[in-house]
């Protein structure tokens, strides 16, 4: 049988990137026009298209067309159009004005948004077309050329891809490489003006080491361990219905997910009743018969999870535990009285459908858990009290923060979305996607005249000019 994905040759990468760098030496891509022409490719491309990529999706990761269409088709064709409608102002040069005596004196300031260049896009499984497409319109949009690197882990997508692209957009300008870590690892070698990474942290540093040897920047979209901590004052079912929404959307495999909950020791009871009235409402008790509730990506990933599982040294399956490998089906599953030093379940990010509950005595341990750990990309926290929220954002840090909601910060675009620390470095989404591709190029222009004005920068120096 055929291999759904075809790798491309690791010999023609070296001559790929050289083309693709003489493209953007041309200047083909940075007339305005011509980035609108390929945004708007880009957008029939996937509108075009909607049905056979919501078939790729289902085939990598049985995901259900309402997931589909809002976490990997929307983001892409409403950022198109965004950028279609803003790209005038945002490429548009800024006036300065000029701070200092000596250069106010004929001379004008601007600062040009200029492109950086070929830029390398590496894409991760979860949301194989979102975590590519997305970054890749920043590019576009700044005027860059541009190799994407979809991730092999969801193949059909990657191939789908493959397919469409140059049917669309200019195969001058933009490229799709194949391949798994020897692939990525040769175009890792080459040279990139700019290189966006969406993966686990630990290929994020060899992302980063690479790039170093270019002495190329880099914004990484990496994960992380994301809590959510849980305040006395809410309103409990509104509070599992949104933790379980972000927790098993994808079936807990999306970057974003409530990783473990933090909750006060004697609000156990309510959520443990509020959370199975969620899972009876969400999936009737039989999320393996859901056509809602997706699969997970490959048999080491459903491996890993059931590791997880198997050496778990504290906490008590109140919900799931029913998996079933041949199917890659791993149950919503929910685990209280967990030790938060119990290494397996709150070690490493779970990226996966099962969710650690921790009890705790306060919201002061709440945060000094949340802090003995590396700052998540996300944090969630539910609470009705101003108070109580300034209290954790005061005292926390994460890349970003979601109050009383789960996952919807990342979808609002006007925000910008990005870990700190070990969850990230860098943001985009909207103007940030502008930003993350474009060089904002200082220029000073200065008249010839009125030199006899300037004449007191010139030696030779006095005490006169030094105001002495
Ligand atoms: P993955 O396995 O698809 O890897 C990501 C990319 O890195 C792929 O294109 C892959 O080919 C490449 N890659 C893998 N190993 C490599 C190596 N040794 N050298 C060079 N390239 C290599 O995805 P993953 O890493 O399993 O993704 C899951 C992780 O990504 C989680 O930690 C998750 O939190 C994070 N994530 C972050 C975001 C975000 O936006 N911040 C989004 C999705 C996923």
């Amino acid at each position: 049988m055929a291999a759904v994905l075809q790798y491309t040759p690791i010999d023609i990468l070296e001559a790929t990137v050289e083309q693709l760098r003489g493209t953007f030496n041309s200047g083909i891509t940075v007339p305005l026009a011509y980035r609108k022409k390929q945004l708007k490719r880009l957008y029939d491309l996937v509108k075009d298209n909607e049905a056979l990529l919501l078939k790729a999706l289902h085939k990598d990761l049985r995901k259900h067309a309402v997931e589909s269409i809002a976490a990997e088709i929307a983001p892409v064709t409403e950022e198109c159009l965004w950028f279609l409608e803003n790209l005038d102002a945002l490429a548009k040069e800024e006036k300065v004005t000029p701070r200092s005596f000596l250069n106010k004196i004929g001379g004008s300031n601007v600062i040009r948004k200029d492109p950086l260049g070929l830029v390398l896009i590496i894409g991760a499984w979860n949301y194989p077309i979102q975590l590519l497409l997305v970054p890749f319109v920043g590019a576009i949009a700044a005027g860059n050329t541009a190799i994407l690197k979809p991730s092999e882990l969801s193949a059909h997508t990657a191939a789908a891809l493959t397919a469409l692209l140059p049917n669309y957009l200019d195969p001058r300008s933009y490229r799709i490489v194949n391949g798994a870590v020897p692939e990525t690892t040769r175009l890792l070698e080459l040279h990139f003006n700019h290189i966006f990474y969406t993966g686990n942290p630990e290929v994020g540093k060899i992302v980063m080491s690479a790039a170093a040897k270019h002495l190329t920047s880099v914004t990484l979209e990496l994960g992380g361990k994301s809590p959510t901590i849980i305040a006395p004052d809410v309103d409990m079912q509104v509070v599992t219905n949104r933790i379980a929404f972000g927790k098993f959307y994808n079936a807990g495999q999306v970057c974003i997910a409530p990783d473990y909950v933090l909750i006060q020791r004697n609000q156990v009871p309510a959520f443990v009743k509020a959370f199975r009235k969620t899972m009876q409402d969400f999936y009737q008790d039989q999320p393996e018969k859901s056509e809602g509730y997706a699969r997970i990506v490959s048999d080491r990933h459903w491996d890993r999870l059931n590791n997880v599982l198997s050496n778990k040294k504290s906490g008590k399956v109140i919900i799931g535990g029913q998996n079933n490998k041949s199917d890659l089906y791993f149950a919503p599953t929910v685990i209280t009285d967990v030790d938060n030093q119990d290494e397996s379940l709150m070690g490493d990010e779970i990226f996966g459908p099962i969710l650690p509950v921790v009890a705790v005595d306060s919201i002061d341990e709440a945060i000094d858990i949340v802090n003995a750990r590396e700052p998540p990309l996300v944090l969630y926290l539910f609470s009705k009290s101003h108070k109580i929220t300034e209290k954790v954002l005061s005292k926390t840090q994460s890349g970003g923060v979601c109050v009383n909601d789960t996952l919807m910060h990342q979808a609002e675009y006007a925000l910008p979305f990005g870990g700190t620390g070990k969850s990230g470095l860098g943001s985009y989404h909207g103007k940030k996607s502008f930003d993350v591709f474009t060089h904002e190029r200082s220029v000073m222009i200065k008249k010839q005249s009125g030199d006899a004005l300037l004449a007191s920068r010139y030696p030779p120096y006095t005490q006169q000019k030094a105001g002495l």
